[in-house]
């Protein structure tokens, strides 16, 4: 292939307005263009032939890996028999009503009944708001509106997904509205406020913060909880010992729906088809995106459970068809390449080998770097690990921010062969490989870091 990655670049600088990167940097050349050009298996390569392992499979997406023909067969065969019908007015296509099928048989354990189609996490997260008010304005409690989320919470870079998220980064002069917006206590065990804290009695605070919370609110006002089933964006922190329970107590005590937030946990990441079965949550709506198509195209869902469904069927029969629609929702290409993706999931044992390789990835990372004295702590689950750095082990004390420790080392990382992400928050390097990462892939990974940590400091 000709090599374009100068001209590329020029027009990557005067045309391409980027997410979630410095403008004025980007522009001035402080942030280099990287022209990705290809992908087989955890492996990417750019227009120069540079070859790097993906072990953050994009944006903890890519879970089958790249370059899978049978996905790729399955969207040209949709695009050309039938490339777009809408799904409104109770309109279907074979892929649509497949793959909610799929995911219902998936997800009906947990009581789940319909999935509503979106194309992305944020879009599906603000779906969910909107069901929450519905729900609530049926059942005659017009002031249960409004939603708690927590600190370092991810749920999107929508107005109200935005407000969800519980980041400073994506506030930043955007004036999101506050209400009806609460956040609370992340549960972040290594940042616990009181080091003599048992997990245990950390998650026992954080149910306390959130009853608090409530009852300060007035709990005839609090609609519902959201939550990812682990930290994400905010850290890669899985939650201590007995959180979810403490939490779904508090929830159920007082009405309070529940939205599991599975993004990125959705279809295997943490060993489980869900990260709501893999910590015993019981939510009312699950949020799905990334790992239902794999990212070979956008696809998100509101899966909605029995409970709600009722009384959003209760309503349209006072109120009519609900005025709720895109004109993507279930777009049949997207659902084809979800359904291909499904079967490959169960036809390569994905869901097994992520708790499989998961385990082994993070326990040879501690191995590895946790004894480091700049290495605070490894934490994560199933195929989702991060490494927090500090200036002290002993008192766990920040970097000066303008130290950038975590773009630094994802920058060593990168020149060893191996991307990583650096955190938005924080000292954190965080991996989230594609699910079919082998232990050789693993070790790769795990070496790489090894030598970049001991490169930077
Ligand atoms: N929810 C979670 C937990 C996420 O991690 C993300 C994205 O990373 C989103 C929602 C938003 O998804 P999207 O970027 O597709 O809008």
């Amino acid at each position: 292939m000709l090599d374009r990655s100068n001209e590329l670049t020029a027009w990557d600088r005067d045309h391409f307005f980027h997410p979630s990167t410095h403008m004025g940097g980007h522009a001035r050349g402080e942030t280099p263009t990287r022209v990705v050009a290809g992908g087989e298996g955890v492996y990417i390569t750019d227009t120069t032939g540079r070859k790097s392992l993906d072990a953050f499979a994009g944006l903890y997406c890519v879970n089958v890996g790249y370059g899978r023909q049978k996905i790729a067969d399955a969207i040209a065969e949709q695009a050309k028999n039938l490339a777009y019908y809408h799904a409104y007015v109770g309109h279907g296509t074979e892929a649509s009503i497949t793959l909610s099928k799929m995911i219902i048989d998936r997800a009906a354990p947990a009581g789940m009944s319909r999935v509503y189609f979106g194309l992305s996490g944020s879009d599906a997260n603000e779906t969910n708001i909107k069901l929450i008010w519905y729900y609530n304005n049926i059942l005659g409690r017009p002031e249960k509106k409004k939603i708690i989320s927590r600190w370092r919470g991810y749920h999107g870079s929508g107005v109200m997904t935005g407000s969800l998220t519980g980041l400073a980064l994506f506030h930043n002069a955007f004036d999101l509205p506050r209400a009806p917006v609460l956040h609370t206590e992340a549960p972040y065990y290594f940042r616990r406020p009181d080091r003599s804290m048992s997990e245990e009695q950390f998650s026992q605070y954080c149910a306390d913060k959130l009853e608090e919370m409530i009852i300060a609110e007035g709990p005839e006002t609090i609609a519902a909880f959201i939550g990812e089933p682990i930290l994400g964006t905010g850290g890669i922190v899985p939650p201590p010992k007995t959180y979810w329970q403490k939490i779904q107590a508090v929830l159920d005590k007082y009405d309070i729906l529940l939205v599991a937030d599975e993004v990125v946990t959705g279809f295997g990441r943490l060993g489980t088809m869900f990260g709501s079965d893999h910590y015993g949550m019981k939510p009312d709506l699950i949020t799905i995106a990334k790992g239902l198509t794999s990212a070979y195209a956008p696809l998100s869902g509101t899966i909605v459970s029995n409970k709600m469904w009722q009384v959003l069927v209760q309503g349209s029969d006072q109120l009519g068809a609900i005025g709720h629609g895109w004109t993507y929702s279930a777009h049949p290409i997207c659902a084809a390449a979800g359904i291909a993706n499904l079967e490959l999931i169960d036809e390569l044992g994905i869901v097994e080998n992520a708790g499989a390789t998961g385990a082994y990835f993070r326990s040879e990372l501690a191995k590895a770097v946790g004894g480091h004295r700049n290495v605070g702590e490894v934490r994560g689950d199933g195929l989702m690990a991060a490494v927090e750095f500090v200036e002290d082990k002993d008192d766990r004390r920040f970097f000066d921010a303008g130290r950038k420790i975590g773009p630094q080392v994802a920058s060593a990382l990168l020149e060893r062969g191996v991307i990583g992400r650096a955190m938005p928050q924080g000292d954190i390097l965080g991996f989230a490989p594609p699910l079919c990462l082998t232990r050789e892939e693993a070790d790769i990974v795990v070496k790489a870091a090894a030598d970049a940590i001991e490169t930077v400091f």
